[in-house]
């Protein structure tokens, strides 16, 4: 033997084992379900998800059970996080804004054995109690609460549950390719898809997501993650705060401008991240409101495609940076992030904006590819647009018990994102492959539209979707959401293209809308948009 370096599995444990050694009076603030805010630490998070650990072996439950959660982003969530994974169980975090046939197939399909709520969703577990056979615990996410223990008998209580538990738990050591963690896509056809995520994966995506190319974050931070924590785990901001002990801000429920702004402002957060629909909140609510986010440095923006507009209003009116980045479920979810190169130091202000506004380049980790129509790679011109596959150390290899389970292609994962990527590897996301716009053989980008009408200072949402034409099959449309107070006309509306877009790009009308259609992840539900105006060019 030569001589060699120590090995020890990658664990999740071994994140809050750092923080809490290492960054144990560190700061967690957290805003819990009826609005009221505690403070505790990094020392504590980890006791609790010991104790919680300890509590859920005594209960029987075979390694990698499912632990499922339906919850805001708040400090016991932090520690279900922690202690199912840790213990060698599966933290399955769902979507509550789910319809109650797509809860109920979920947590059947992931045949979860416990299932964590915050007192807000309690009336979910109660309505679909019966069609949950295989369901065995039911914890309520706070102290013992009897008028909700009257309601659903056999409701077990957070803070009991770990007081009973042992605070100096050890971790048990296992295979690092032990699932950690589950999550399911939120597809807008047939059923939704589980994403099974390992502890290696998670931590070397951890490792990644850290770095000063990638969100930057360190123990200098106080982080507050908006994107909910059952959104491809917070974008894995727990692990990565856990692993450099930044500070963390959990904001519960309240995620509209005001109380964001709150948050930022009285905790001193420095990096906040979500999708591009809180932050229009936010920023409205800053102006209102007259703060400064004085302490805000960066927001990771990302889940739908972030309009340039955003990224300079963060600028210039806060100084604030703003991260574009792009991922999916299916990959953690990070894929690329927008940093600029040392090159681009010396280059005119208004090119380097211009250069932060696309989806950035892949860390180390993943790699992207784009594709054409017979499978082959298209060149990294800049202009030549595909369908964008990936592959990387946290990318999918398969869906979670799924039976047609061939997802790769020849061990590239297709993403369904229609991009370019240029010479430098910045990748541009054009479409969705089914929401791209086919005018008369050529192909339109639905985002490019979208950017440069939510600009308009009348308008508060914007969305553009292709419709039924009697000439050119499918034509763009905006679909105008104003904001308050104006009335835009369409011809107004219209004309702001000019000079922005090529002529036969421009959308051929405008349809007002009071709200645009999301799912819970804040995506624009095209599909609801095609339907309801799939006639309007037809007539
Ligand atoms: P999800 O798995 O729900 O996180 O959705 C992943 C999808 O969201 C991607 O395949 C993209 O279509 C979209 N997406 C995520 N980030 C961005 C972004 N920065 N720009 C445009 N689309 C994005």
């Amino acid at each position: 033997m030569l001589g060699q370096m120590m090995t020890a599995p990658l664990l999740i444990s071994s994140l809050i084992d750092h923080a809490a050694r290492y960054h144990g009076d560190t700061p967690i603030v957290s805003v819990n379900t009826t609005g009221g805010v505690e403070t505790t630490s990094w020392a504590e998070v980890s006791a609790n998800a010991r104790r919680l650990g300890s509590a859920l072996s005594a209960m029987g439950l075979a390694p990698q059970a499912r632990c499922a959660t339906i919850a805001w982003n708040n400090r016991r969530h932090l520690e279900i996080y922690f202690g199912t994974s840790g213990a060698g169980f599966v933290c399955h975090t769902i979507n509550p804004r789910l319809f109650p046939e797509q809860l109920v197939y979920i947590i059947n399909h992931a045949d979860d054995q416990v299932l964590f709520l915050d007192a807000t969703f309690l009336p979910i577990a109660i309505n679909l109690a019966d069609k949950l056979p295989n369901l065995k615990h039911v914890v309520l996410m706070g102290p013992r609460d009897e008028a909700a223990a009257e309601k659903l008998p056999g409701l077990q209580f957070y803070d009991e549950l770990i007081a009973g538990g042992d605070p100096d738990f050890e971790w048990p050591v296992f295979d690092e390719n032990t699932a950690s963690s589950l999550c399911y896509t939120s597809g807008t056809t047939g059923n939704p898809k589980g994403v099974l995520y390992s502890h290696r994966s998670t931590v070397l995506h951890t490792l990644v997501a850290g770095l000063k190319d990638t969100l930057a974050i360190s123990a200098a931070d106080v982080v507050l993650p908006v994107v909910p924590m059952f959104h491809v785990n917070a974008w894995g901001v727990p692990y990565c705060a856990a692993m450099v002990g930044a500070s963390m801000v959990m904001p519960g429920p309240g995620l509209d401008g005001e109380s964001l702004v709150r948050l930022i402002d009285t905790y001193k957060v420095t990096i906040a991240l979500g999708v591009p629909t809180i932050w229009l909140g936010l920023l409205g609510h800053a102006k209102s409101a007259g703060s400064n986010l004085e302490s805000l440095q960066r927001t990771v923006v990302g889940g739908s495609a972030c309009p340039p507009s955003m990224i300079t209003a963060f600028r210039e009116l806060y100084g604030v940076d703003t991260i574009h980045a792009w991922g999916m479920s299916e990959m953690s979810p990070l894929g690329s992030v927008n940093q600029l190169l040392a090159k681009h130091a010396a280059l005119p202000d208004a090119e380097r904006h211009a250069l932060r506004e696309n989806q950035g380049r892949p860390p180390f980790g993943v790699e992207l590819k784009i594709v054409g129509e017979n499978g082959e790679t298209l060149p990294s011109d800049g202009q030549t647009q595909g369908d964008l596959h990936v592959r990387g150390h946290w990318v999918l290899d398969s869906y979670f018990r799924m039976d047609d389970n061939q997802v790769l292609v020849d061990g590239w994962f297709d993403t369904g994102d229609v991009a370019t990527i240029d010479a430098d590897g910045f990748m541009t996301i054009k479409d969705r492959s089914k929401d791209i716009i086919k005018s008369g053989g050529e192909w339109i980008s639905s985002v490019e539209l979208e950017n440069i009408a939510i600009a308009h200072p009348a308008l508060a949402d914007a969305a553009v979707v292709g419709v039924k034409h009697p000439k050119w099959d499918e034509r763009p449309i905006l679909v105008a959401v104003p904001a308050e107070g104006q009335t835009p006309s369409k011809e107004e509306l219209l004309a702001f293209f000019d000079g922005k877009i090529a002529k036969w790009q421009v959308p051929d009308t405008v349809v007002f809308a009071e709200v645009l259609p999301r799912n819970a992840t804040g995506k624009v539900l095209k599909r609801n948009l095609r339907e309801t105006y799939d006639s309007v060019l037809m007539e």
